[in-house]
Formats: structure tokens, C-alpha cells, sequence
């Protein structure tokens, strides 16, 4: 298999724009376009992926990107179906996301850390799942305790985690050295894949700890603040949280 293209959305959550040549083009039910390097976040961990456009300059044709997804490791464009002229293999595109869509996402996904780190530090309760669109997001978790009151509080300790100003790390691990981290794996499941050699962490300095593979702002300032906008049982022990960025422009 080819290698996959550069994939920034890991290494550099800010890279929105990039110049990149075309390696494939399938026209199935979906015209796929496979690129070099691409600034594109797939999806997965409850982010949604990246929308976005393709720009040829040679001659300005433009394509919609509708979304993107990882096809055996390879970040691909899925481009609005019924488009009977495609970019060709070779073809020298810039490749844009809806960055104001993904600046949310990134805030809204940096959110979820806080008040996942809050719910664990102050009442050590696990996550179970999570789903997030721009501007809100909801987490399951393991928490039979929790309340109306509880909630109110949580949404307090969240904001003022976020206002502390905390810097947001990315850090790529071998897989030994991540997994002698205590409490590294919050989910209920771990769902790391067996045998992938590093494990990317994202760590809200001096709160959560993480492995993950979203994308996150650099630091909590640039959340604001959050809301909590409703809560329900799930059953006897999986609680819903569901919150809302105060600003999500
Ligand atoms: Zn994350």
C-alpha cells in the first residue's frame, strides 16, 4: 500500500488551508479525492469530520467538500455527488476547511476535556460516550449520583477550569510509556486499537490527561465560557450531560 498523505489535523490543529496535489480519484456513489497532505479531520472520538472546499487556481474550478473519512488509514475528500468533472490525478488543488465550523468544533470538543477532567477529578466518575456538534455536546457517564444540584456545581468547577487560561497539549507517546500513565484511558472501554505503537494525549495542563485523537484549541481561554443545558438518566447508573458554548461564533 502507498503511504498515506501528511495528515496536519494531528500534528497542527490550526492548519485550515493547504496547497496539495491529487494521488486518486474514485467516482463511485461518492466522487472520492485522495490528496498528499490535507489539513481535513476525518471524524471519530464523537468529532464530526471537517466540511470544506477544493480549489483549483489553474483554472478556479471549485469543488465542495461534504465531508471527509479515513479509508485504510488515508484521509479522503468526499466531494457533493453528481459532479461529472472531478479533479484529475496530478491536479494542484487548495484544500480549505469551513474553519469557522471546525474553530467551534475545536472548542466545543476542548469543553467536553474540561468537563470530563471536572467530572473525574471531583467525583471519579468514568465516561461511557460522548457526541458533539459545533457549539454543543453531550457526555455519557458511569455517575449514579448525579443531580440537578450536582450539575450546577459541575457547570461552576467547567467554567472555571476554562477561565484559568490552560494551556492545551498534544503529545504522541509509545504505547508503554502512555499506558504507565494512571487514569489515562478514561473511557469505560479502552478503545484503543490492539497493537498501534504510539498513543496520542491531549492533556488540559493541570487537569485532564487524555489519549485522543481530536481536534483542540490551544488553550482553555479560547473555550469561554460553557453552559449545562440538560441532563437525563440513562438508566440506573449512565447519566447525560449535555452542554453548550456561551459564545459559539
Ligand atoms: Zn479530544
Amino acid at each position: 500500500m502507498t503511504p498515506a498523505g501528511e495528515q496536519f489535523c494531528y500534528s497542527d490543529a490550526y492548519a485550515h488551508s493547504i496547497e496539495a496535489r491529487v494521488r486518486a480519484v474514485d467516482t463511485g456513489d461518492a466522487v472520492i479525492v485522495v490528496l498528499d497532505r490535507t489539513v481535513f479531520y476525518p471524524g471519530g472520538g464523537g468529532q464530526p469530520s471537517d466540511r470544506g472546499s477544493l480549489l483549483r487556481a489553474a483554472d478556479g474550478r471549485s469543488w465542495m467538500v461534504r465531508a471527509a473519512r479515513k479509508i485504510d488509514g488515508e484521509i479522503v475528500h468526499e466531494i457533493e455527488p453528481g459532479d461529472d468533472d472531478p479533479p484529475a490525478v496530478g491536479d494542484v488543488l487548495q484544500a480549505d476547511l469551513d474553519w469557522a465550523r471546525r474553530l467551534t468544533l475545536m472548542r466545543t470538543h476542548t469543553a467536553l476535556h474540561a468537563l470530563c477532567g471536572v467530572v473525574w477529578r471531583d467525583y471519579g466518575a468514568l465516561v461511557t460516550g460522548g457526541n458533539m456538534e459545533p457549539g454543543t455536546a453531550r457526555m455519557d457517564f458511569e455517575f449514579e449520583r448525579m443531580s440537578g444540584d450536582l450539575v450546577d456545581a459541575i457547570e461552576a468547577a467547567v467554567n472555571t477550569e476554562l477561565a484559568a487560561q490552560r494551556d492545551v497539549r498534544v503529545n504522541v507517546l509509545p504505547r508503554d510509556e502512555a499506558f504507565a500513565i494512571p487514569d489515562l484511558i478514561r473511557t469505560k472501554v479502552n478503545l484503543l486499537p490492539e497493537g498501534i505503537e504510539e498513543i496520542r494525549t491531549i492533556e488540559i495542563v493541570g487537569l485532564d490527561l487524555q489519549a485522543d485523537g481530536g481536534t483542540h484549541v490551544a488553550n482553555t481561554r479560547e473555550v469561554g465560557g460553557i453552559r449545562v443545558t440538560g441532563y437525563e438518566s440513562k438508566g440506573r447508573i449512565n447519566k447525560r450531560i449535555r452542554i453548550a458554548l456561551e459564545d459559539p461564533a
